[in-house]
């Protein structure tokens, strides 16, 4: 889908994602979400499967339970009637079975690890919510930001031109929202939380994530981290677009918190063969407290973080006016984004390259 750069007089928008693509080569981003080009990529089979899962725990929320017995038995009744229509090309029968097993397995281990409770906070938060709808999947959030000023015009040079406006919508989604003691928590299923790299590992921003996040973006570094310096300006909007939602619903003065579950982790799994059993447990992490500085913090008393909110606003104004050469930071995107990327056939940057080294 096309990110709305055109949208004359009303805010431009831009999702998440595509500021992710951005951030590992701005051309990616311009197939994708400009040209609404469909990449030569395939992890489709993974995504439909994790959608199950979220599809699943989503509808056993909204049920209502918070008993963990009965929260698993709606998921899985949910998840079973799912499955049923699910019509993946496994090679056999019995790796549908032990695909569905590892599903399964993924949802006990869901309710066990943070389940129960997520679900006492849906209904603990939405008995407060004016009418307000808390669970998904992909319940839509946004962040507006101001772009920076640009020169100004003598005259504008027409009426839409007037009415033209700096603020830039970010969408994002997250799965549910939920209570956890004063705040109010923006869940995400995920595949996995490799892409996370150390902050998955840390609890503070001040130290090495603020290191990693400055080198990413310094003239003279060769540092070329998207994947966490997409995490990191997720969770601005995401925890922006709670902001919203909390005072849209009346849910007081309430923090904001952004938490990502992986649903497709393998490295937890084990497998009884002989008993054709299969069990798994779940890690989560909370993102919130790696992107907040203890400054902004203090001068705010939100959860935010001025360098990540500064250099998203910066990275949005260059996409909104149309800049999308990789040439300032080819090196490191030739090396790291290229080799994956599902658009070498009509990239001529990449062509160009191949080119020279045939010539
Ligand atoms: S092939 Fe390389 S330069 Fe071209 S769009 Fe993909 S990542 Fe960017």
């Amino acid at each position: 889908m096309s990110d709305g750069r055109d949208a004359g007089s009303s805010p431009v928008s831009l999702s998440v994602d595509g500021i992710k693509t951005a951030l590992h080569c701005p051309r990616r981003y311009e197939f994708a979400h400009v040209d609404g080009l469909e990449g030569d990529e395939d992890d489709g089979a993974l995504a439909d499967r994790i959608d199950l899962l979220r599809t699943a725990i989503c509808d056993a929320l909204r049920s209502g339970e918070t008993d963990p017995e009965a929260l698993e038995t709606a998921a899985r009744n949910r998840f079973e009637g799912l499955w049923r229509d699910h019509d993946e090309g496994f090679h056999s029968t019995a790796q549908r079975r032990h695909e569905r097993r590892v599903l399964e397995a993924t949802l006990a281990a869901y309710v066990e690890r943070v389940g129960a409770d997520h679900a006492a906070g849906v209904v603990r938060l939405d008995a407060e919510a004016a009418r307000g709808e808390l669970i998904g999947p992909e319940l839509p959030l946004s962040s507006t930001i101001e772009r920076p000023e640009t020169e100004p015009r003598d005259e504008p040079e027409s009426e839409t031109d007037a009415l033209e406006t700096n603020a830039v919508t970010i969408d994002a989604t997250v799965d549910y929202v939920t209570g956890d003691g004063s705040s109010i928590v923006g869940v995400r299923f995920v595949p996995t939380l490799a892409s996370l790299g150390r902050l998955r590992y840390r609890s503070d921003w001040e130290g090495d994530v603020a290191d990693l996040f400055t080198d990413h973006f310094a003239d003279d570094s060769d540092a070329f981290e998207p994947e966490p310096i997409g995490a990191l300006f997720e969770t601005a909007v995401v925890l922006d677009g709670l902001r919203d939602l909390r005072d849209r619903l009346g849910l007081g003065d309430r923090t904001c918190r952004y938490v990502q579950i992986p649903l497709a982790d393998r490295s937890t799994l084990s497998v009884n063969w002989i008993q054709n059993a299969v069990e798994t447990s779940l890690e989560v992490v909370d993102l919130t407290d790696v992107y907040v500085d203890h400054h902004t913090f203090g001068m705010t008393h939100d959860h935010r973080n001025e360098t990540v909110d500064e250099r998203l606003a910066a990275v949005v104004t260059d996409l909104v006016s149309g800049s999308f050469d990789p040439a300032e930071r080819w090196p490191q995107i030739e090396a790291n984004s290229c080799p994956d990327c599902g658009y070498t056939v009509c990239c001529q940057e990449y062509i160009a390259r191949e080119v020279r080294f045939d010539g």
